[in-house]
């Protein structure tokens, strides 16, 4: 068994990870000027340094390509969100390492 203590006030901290994929996780955001909605991926988009319990930046860019005539089209606009990484950990049990005593 292993105890878990977590701090009543965790301190910000970077995770030192470069490229944070969550599958599962879909991030929605709309655009400010058009309205149209530009969908984040988490299982293929991913989230660059995430701080732990501290805000991190999503860029978010309204699909915008010049030569289309497409009716989905954005107009090309980018703009930024942020949200907060949040890590649980639990315990769930152990045992005896092999060749241990
Ligand atoms: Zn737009």
């Amino acid at each position: 068994m292993v105890e878990v203590i977590e701090s009543p006030n965790p301190p910000g901290d970077e995770l030192g990870i470069k490229r944070f994929y969550v599958p599962g996780v879909v991030l929605r955001s709309k655009c400010p000027q058009c309205g149209m909605v530009d969908e984040k991926d988490l299982s293929d988009n991913y989230i660059s340094y995430p701080q732990i319990n501290e805000p991190t930046k999503v860029h978010f860019y309204c699909e915008h390509y010049a030569d289309s005539q497409s009716e989905d089209e954005g107009c090309g606009h980018s703009w930024t969100e942020e949200v907060i990484v949040r890590i649980k950990i639990e315990s769930c049990g152990g045992k005896d390492e092999e060749g241990g005593n």
